[in-house]
């Protein structure tokens, strides 16, 4: 069998949800195109309420698309449901494990619910992957929450599907714990599986993936390499502490200044156009005695900020 080109493909995808006695119909996914190469990691990046979880529930076969075409490893959701999904194991939000098995039961009912045969089992190697040998036996309840979240990773690898999907793998999980599973997916990232994980952490994204779509209200914003879609987001942050608190905003055009509600004055500018000594230079030019200095990386919202802007002039 020859490999197709994408793990999942979606043209034009469209999600409204009904209409309801409070609520107005809502375009959760406005004609979505995407293309996600076989062997990435791929993120799907954007605020909440963005339409991840809703184009990942239909890839899962939880929610019904409105209309549009999708692919799961070159097959159609609507004309072969079943292999479409067979080829997707998917870990959602939710901790959902059955506390009276243990890690192996709990993979081997799994395993039974896809109509895994015994011979094909990998129970072994999942919880050996997965680092949980040594919890094979014990309750569910006795294991920690980074072991439970693995143990929610080996669950949806059961059928050794070539895909599988993280929906917001790391929400409420410290930081050791994130790095870990982080290690975990780009373990199985090197055993050939296609990552897929929505996430609101630009930094996840950043770290983990090679191809990053942002999609914000229903639209992807943009789609490309990691690297490619960092150089394009080149806005920094000066946060200057003045020595005595700012009456009024200084004009330090062509940089964007703001008063933050601590008093800093936060001024934005461009990598490409200007260095941080010539952002203090125009600070101190305005006459702001500087008692205090730093920078910022641009979060999540500035982000959307410059690519929704920018994705509006384009489309203008
Ligand atoms: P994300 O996962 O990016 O946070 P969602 O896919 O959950 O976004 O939601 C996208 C939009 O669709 C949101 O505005 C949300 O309120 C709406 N939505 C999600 N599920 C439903 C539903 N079952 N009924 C009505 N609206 C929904």
């Amino acid at each position: 069998m020859t490999l197709p080109d994408y793990a999942i493909e979606a043209r034009g995808l469209v999600k409204t949800y009904p209409a309801t006695k409070t609520t107005p119909a809502m375009a959760a996914l406005k004609g979505i195109d995407l293309q996600i190469p076989r062997g990435s990691i791929f993120g799907l990046l954007g605020p909440n309420g963005a339409g991840k979880s809703t184009f990942i529930n239909i890839l899962s076969g939880l929610t019904r698309k409105t209309s549009g075409k999708v692919l799961i490893w070159g097959r159609d959701i609507d004309e072969r449901p079943r292999e479409a999904r067979a080829a997707i194991g998917v870990v959602g939000q939710e901790i959902a494990t059955d506390v009276f098995f243990t890690p192996r039961e709990s993979l081997e009912v799994q395993a039974g619910l896809y109509g895994v045969p015994r011979r094909e089992r990998r129970t072994d190697v999942l919880l050996g992957a997965l680092g949980l040998s040594d919890k094979a036996d014990a309750y569910v309840r006795q294991l920690s929450g980074g072991m439970k979240r693995r143990l929610m990773v080996a669950k949806a690898m059961v059928h050794n599907p070539p895909v599988l999907i993280l929906d917001e793998p790391t929400a409420g999980v410290d930081v050791e714990l994130r790095r870990q599973l982080w290690a975990y997916v780009v373990s199985l990232n090197q055993l050939g599986v296609t990552v897929v994980l929505t996430t609101h952490y630009l930094e996840e994204a950043e770290e983990l993936c090679d191809t990053i779509a942002i999609v914000n209200r229903g639209e992807v914003v943009a789609c490309e390499p990691t690297s490619q879609l960092l150089r394009r987001l080149d806005s920094r942050t000066v946060v200057i502490t003045p020595t005595a608190p700012l009456t009024s905003i200084p004009d330090l055009a062509p940089y964007e200044a703001r008063l933050r509600p601590t008093g800093d004055l936060a001024v934005a500018f461009k990598t490409r156009e200007a260095g941080v000594e010539q952002v203090i230079a125009a600070v101190r030019a305005a006459g702001v005695q500087i008692r205090d200095l730093r920078t910022e990386d641009p979060d999540l919202e500035d982000v959307f900020v410059s690519l929704t802007s920018s994705h509006a002039e384009r489309a203008a």
